[in-house]
């Protein structure tokens, strides 16, 4: 095996291996010159793997190759570890397949020691600046390596800063940084009973062991959780030569974007700091500056840097997130990655990269998180609204968010378990604070700015945010934030607007982006994708919808018909329900027959509402599903009741007596494997007579005719098929309609004997729709309304399963049933139409397995179908 790469042997499709920041290094390092990027070498995640495997312990020959990597290293800079005349210093950097900002640990000014503290004073004529860097070393290495609490450094800086009487940690002199190293080796020793070690090779390989040991800490964990990264990928180790933003005013570190990480816009943007080591960019302990700024105080630098920009993202075909360092006047680039963005920023960025040339149409839709695009429907402040603005801050993640303010992650998750909406209000975030971004509508800070940890997570998730709001004082301890006058505590109302920093305490109503003006060039360049994603696809994309009102969102959002309407909502309606216990409480078919006469009109004005809101398009309609009981009280309620009836003699006494036979008597069990689907209409054919008179009878009542398809639930035999197909044909042959012409009749496939014996039902069937929700239910055994909270969460913590199969489709598993059944059903009918209208019809994955298994149409809710249209077309690309 081979453990250590030098940079130059490195390139960018070796990520796996050298994680993502040691193959870009290297790919920068052939792309811009060896001048551009500081030299060092990548221990792989192999040999991450290797000792997590081997309980901590570096794999075989590692040492050696990192030893020979290292003087190779010494030789190319001229330079040696731990001199006393020009001493090399190096960082120790983590890097894993997948970017995870700030979870894993980085070390910088390794080499530092009381010999080479002197050497770099004395080559670089600086004093203040060598002691500077020793004592960022002992803090950066006694907190990464030896898990000394970062608070305790911080102390020590805010007594000797008050001893001396100065503000700034940038005013302490050299006496001064000479006096707090003495007190971080006192701090170290404390820790750890042990000295400091002045060995700079004993450093490295601290240093080497706690990059990797951080892949398994907590927080780092939790991120991957969050994430779904993989645990067993570990991370890569990047030893890289030190260059200098502390060195003075011509010296200085920044991040830089190739476009407007925000809102795509084609101009770069980012943040700089003079006079400053890269983490006191993204600490969000000093306030950076716009990286606009930094054409007048080094117009060279700038200049190189936003020529790199450009090149980069012509050599790598997407948006570029960058960190660069200036050491007097020279820049050096030290990271690049495709930039994590906000829908926004993808739509507008995916249009620009076509118009301008630098991407293909289907290289630009692979550009879009398919999943991220809810983003562009998430609610922003009404434009309209007139609210007072209290502090303005970073516009860090767009949409809008309001809720109570909470303090910590801790209580955003419990609030949000309560089904209370909340905002996060901190000064700054840090990994540990990840779990609350879930659970709160918004993120709020008063430190950081645009490349800040909760910008960057935020922005991943699609959580609303706002960074930087300097007005804002927030006490932690106290709970509280003051601004000006004011003061805000715990269980507050506030708003925060993550489009354009703005907080406020007025309650401003959220409202659809697509009446916001601003948003004009976003919503063209999302038409733009959306359009060519349906150019590109083969899939079919339908959405389940039940009223007129989600018919037509979802058809000006793309939908091309419905996949499935729910019957059940339409006997759920107040005027509806009366009706509808009478009909099931009939004791005779005649009765019942009586009562579903009532519910017919109804119906049928329901279907002329969807018909008229999908002129034009196919409709599915799926004939009655749930068990009856679900129509009646619950019925240890209703017996509570009856009791209490019973004791006061009410004058209903009877009539409840009645519902509650009825509810004993047709509850069961296992609702959810009893009497229900197909088996109500075998045993209650009028029933479903009554609708497909309803269906058929709407469809008639439309200028323009319309596509029924008449769809019967939970189909286990082919004989059900059959009997079920037989009452619908002869209902629409009193109605003077035909099938094929006038409507088609098909099934859910949604238990896996259907599956096995699709060939047969295939036979009375013109389509399948297959049911993913029951299929993966009944395929499973799990009952959905019950492991989401119970044991899925455990099974994915366990690594039994990746994710919940309610949400991604079990490929493997209930993905086979869906292949099988599509197979054997088209063997025996070519023809026969296949789509899926379950949950998983608008997860960008499952659509990908959907597409390769050759169904003809997914079916999702309106808001997801423009995430279906592009993760069609990605499958298909
Ligand atoms: P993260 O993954 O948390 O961004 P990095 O390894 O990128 O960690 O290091 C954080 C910052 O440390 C970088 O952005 C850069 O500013 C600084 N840094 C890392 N290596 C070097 C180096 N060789 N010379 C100068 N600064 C460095
Ligand atoms: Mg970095
Ligand atoms: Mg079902």
């Amino acid at each position: 095996d081979k453990w250590v790469y030098d940079f130059s042997e490195g390139s960018k499709d070796m990520r796996e291996l050298l994680g993502g920041k040691g193959a870009n290094v290297a790919e920068m390092t052939r792309v811009l010159g060896a001048d551009r990027v500081p030299a060092g070498f990548t221990i792989t995640t192999e040999a991450c793997v290797a000792y997590m495997k081997a309980d901590q312990t570096e794999p075989e020959g590692m040492a050696d190759e990192v030893a020979e990597a290292l003087e190779r290293l010494q030789e190319h800079t001229g330079k040696r570890l731990g001199d006393d005349d020009d001493p090399l210093l190096v960082s120790v950097r983590s890097g894993a397949r997948e970017s995870m900002p700030g979870m894993l640990d980085t070390v910088l000014n390794l080499g530092m020691n009381d010999r080479s503290v002197e050497g770099l004073a004395k080559a670089t004529e600086n004093d203040r600046f060598a002691w500077d860097s020793y004592r960022r070393f002992l803090q950066m290495f006694g907190n990464v390596s030896r898990g000394i609490d970062g608070e305790a450094f911080e102390q020590a800086i805010a007594d000797v800063k008050a001893d001396r009487g100065v503000e700034e940690d940038t005013d302490l002199d050299t006496d001064a940084l000479k006096a707090l190293v003495d007190r971080f080796k006192a701090l170290y020793k404390e820790h750890t009973d042990e000295e400091f070690p002045q060995d700079p090779q004993e450093q490295l390989r601290l240093a080497i062991r706690a990059v990797f040991d951080s892949w398994t800490g907590d927080r780092a964990k939790e991120y991957r959780r969050i994430n779904r990264i993989p645990d067993d990928w570990g991370t890569a180790v990047n030893v890289q030569q030190m260059v200098f933003g502390n060195k003075g005013d011509t010296s200085g570190s920044g991040v830089a974007f190739s476009r407007d990480e925000v809102t795509g816009a084609p101009e770069p943007s980012g943040d700089f700091l003079p006079n400053a080591q890269g983490e006191d960019v993204v600490s969000g302990a000093r306030t950076p500056r716009d990286i606009a700024e930094m054409k007048e105080w080094l117009p060279d630098a700038y200049e190189q840097l936003m020529d790199i920009l450009k090149t980069l993202e012509q050599h790598y075909g997407d948006m570029q997130d960058t960190e660069f360092t200036v050491e007097e006047g020279q820049l050096y680039m030290l990271q690049t990655r495709d930039a994590k963005r906000p829908a926004q920023a993808a739509v507008r960025f995916a249009r620009d990269a076509v118009d301008e040339g630098l991407l293909e149409r289907e290289q630009a839709l692979m550009t879009v998180d398919a999943e991220m695009l809810t983003a562009l429907l998430v609610k922003t402040f009404d434009p309209g609204a007139n609210y007072e603005v209290i502090a303005t801050g970073v516009p860090a993640a767009p949409g809008g968010a309001k809720g109570e303010v909470v303090f910590t992650a801790r209580d955003a998750i419990d609030a949000a378990a309560e089904g209370r909406d909340v905002v996060l209000v901190r000064p700054d975030t840090n990994a540990n604070d990840v779990g609350g971004f879930h659970a709160a509508k918004g993120i709020l800070t008063s430190l950081g700015g645009k490349a800040s940890h909760a910008a960057l997570v935020a922005r991943g998730m699609g959580v609303p945010c706002v960074t930087a709001a300097s007005e804002l004082k927030i006490n932690l301890e106290d709970k509280c934030i003051r601004v000006g006058e004011r003061t805000i505590g715990e269980g507050d109302f506030i708003a925060i607007n993550g489009t354009n920093g703005e907080v406020t305490l007025d309650d401003v109503p959220l409202v659809d982006p697509t009446e916001d003006p601003a948003f004009d060039e976003i919503l063209k360049a999302f038409e733009t994708v959306l359009g060519w994603a349906d150019d590109v696809r083969r899939l079919g994309v339908r959405t389940n919808a039940d009223t007129p009102a989600d018919a037509r969102k979802a058809r000006e959002l793309g939908a091309e018909g419905i996949g499935l309407c729910r019957t059940e909502h339409m006997f759920m309606a107040e005027d509806r329900q009366p009706k509808m216990r009478r009909m099931i409480m009939s004791g005779t078919r005649d009765a019942r027959k009586e009562a579903l006469a009532e519910l017919l009109p109804l119906q049928q004005e329901d279907f002329e509402g969807l018909f008229e809101a999908m002129k034009g398009l196919p409709v599915t309609i799926r004939l009655l599903d749930p068990p009856l009981h679900e129509f009646l009280p619950n019925l240890p309620d209703l017996a509570a009741h009856v009791e209490r009836a019973r004791i006061e003699v009410s004058a209903d006494l009877d009539e409840l007596e009645t519902l509650l036979e009825t509810t004993e008597r047709i509850s069961e069990e296992n609702p959810m494997l009893g009497t229900r689907g197909c088996r109500l209409g075998i045993l209650y054919p009028e029933i479903y007579e009554m609708q497909v008179h309803a269906i058929m009878r709407a469809a008639k009542a439309m200028d323009e005719p319309p596509h029924p398809e008449i769809m019967i639930p939970l189909v286990d035999y082919e004989h059900e098929i059959e009997l079920m197909r037989e009452l619908v044909v002869r209902i629409g042959d009193e109605e003077g309609l035909h099938e094929i012409e006038d409507y088609t009749v098909g099934t859910m496939i949604e238990l896996p004997r259907a599956c096995f014996v699709a060939d047969r039902i295939a036979k009375f069937a013109d389509f399948f729709s297959f049911g993913t929700n029951d299929l993966t239910q009944t395929a499973l055994g799990f009952s959905r309304d019950d492991v989401e909270s119970k044991f899925v969460p455990v099974y994915m913590e366990r690594k039994i399963i990746e994710r919940s199969p309610f949400e991604t489709i079990d490929k493997p598993g209930v993905g086979w049933l869906v292949r099988l059944a599509a197979w054997v059903g088209r063997e025996s009918r070519p023809d026969l139409k296949l789509g899926i209208c379950g949950e998983h019809g608008g997860d960008p994955d499952s659509i990908e397995f959907f597409h390769m298994a050759g169904l003809d149409y997914v079916s999702c809710s309106p808001f997801r179908v423009p995430i279906a249209r592009v993760a069609a077309a990605q499958a298909a690309i």
